[in-house]
């Protein structure tokens, strides 16, 4: 089955284009601390192998930018910078690289006074400089302080879109063709309708398909699979992750599921379509990236899932984010939010911290708290 495709515009990453009718490039983001060098660089080449297009690495610090330089030695394969909330590091950065990836909701962390257009510019200008793409990721998790208040909680949507639409036009204005835009949640259905609201006002700009924190496989294949083929179908997509949560010698199974997934798409092989059916325990985790502190976390989302299972047809949530940085806010709209330190694991119940938890104390805790919840039902 030939699948339809937008007519986006052609972005060229290294060696790879998107958009433009070029293949849909399926791609990954290493799950390492990015200052370890040895096990960033194997990682990369091992996401490489396995066909990524294009491999992300997170940078936060100068030190960062340093061990960068040092992989992209080490390595042929594409690389993207996520840049966390320090949006000056692009300058460094950006020689060492292909794409930088920035979120508008983080553009607001740093030098508040500074307005966001100029730290646009910087950005695009680094990337222009050093025959950079660039990325606008919106996460339904960071979105855009002033939007978030604009539309509040319950159009969070429209926050999105309107974020994504602004920064485009900003990029058009300063005559930066060569960008995607990625918005994402770790809902499938609000994923779908994120991307086919946004084409209409923009169809000609390639899109990054991703469900984020979809959680372990099978269920978290399943989960971006739903959302990629309702877009893909419609000719929506022009590059893919598929965010996992597994150990990091196993990172290479993100490739393959997104592979398959097109694969299947092109075949015509399709999910039964949805019954409608209320949906049962949804566990959520994210896949991992430079700011994990305990490697433990993952395991933690297979101990939670294996702990869970006698309440799999809870309508509930849970949340199990890898670092203290972003777990707060990324489990915000859980009913229970976990979110991993070094030795201690926090714990919340909608929205009420409930404390910190060693990795062997909190599986009980939980337990506990899933208990309570269920008989308020
Ligand atoms: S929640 Fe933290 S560890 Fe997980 S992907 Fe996001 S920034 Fe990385």
């Amino acid at each position: 089955m030939s699948l339809p495709r937008n007519p986006t515009r052609p972005v060229k990453i290294g060696s790879v284009t998107i958009g433009d009718g070029h293949p849909i490039m399926v791609q990954s983001m290493c799950a390492t601390r990015t200052t370890d060098v040895e096990a960033t660089a194997a990682q990369v080449n091992q996401l490489a192998e396995a066909g990524a297009g294009v491999v992300r690495i997170a940078v936060d610090t100068s030190r960062d930018v340093e061990a960068v330089a040092e992989i992209r030695r080490r390595s042929e394969a594409n690389l993207s910078v996520d840049l966390q909330e320090n949006y000056r590091l692009a300058v460094e950065v950006a020689p060492h690289v292909d794409k930088i990836r920035y979120n508008p909701g983080h553009l607001f962390h740093h030098e508040r006074g500074t307005p966001w257009q100029d730290k646009v510019r910087l950005i695009v200008e680094a990337a222009g400089e050093n025959d950079c793409a660039v990325r606008v990721g919106i996460n339904c998790g960071s979105v855009d302080p002033e939007k978030r208040e604009k539309y509040g909680d319950e159009n969070i949507v429209a926050a999105m879109l309107e974020s994504a639409w602004e920064h485009c036009q900003l990029l058009d204005e300063i005559g930066f063709t060569r960008y995607c835009v990625s918005l994402k949640d770790s809902d499938p259905k609000m994923v779908i309708e994120l991307n086919r609201r946004f084409v209409l006002e923009r169809p000609d700009v390639p899109l990054h398909l991703g469900v984020t924190e979809a959680g372990m496989p099978p269920e978290g294949i399943t989960k971006t699979r739903k959302a990629f083929e309702h877009l893909i179908i419609r000719g929506i997509g022009d590059t893919i992750r598929v965010s996992l949560t597994i150990p990091n010698a196993r990172k290479g199974e993100e490739i393959e599921a997104g592979r398959q997934i097109l694969e299947d798409i092109a075949a015509g092989k399709l999910l039964p379509p949805d019954d409608g059916s209320p949906a049962g325990l949804n566990i959520i985790s994210c896949p991992g990236c430079s700011r994990v502190e305990n490697g433990a976390f993952v395991e933690l989302a297979r101990r939670v899932r294996e702990a869970t299972r006698y309440a799999a047809h809870q309508p509930l949530t849970i949340a199990v984010m890898g670092c203290r940085v972003n777990g707060p806010g990324e489990t915000d709209d859980a009913d229970l939010g976990l979110w991993c330190g070094p030795n201690f694991v926090n714990f919340k119940r909608r929205g009420e911290q409930l404390g910190a938890f060693t990795y062997e104390e909190i599986l009980p805790k939980l337990k506990e708290e899933l208990d309570r919840l269920i008989a308020q039902m």
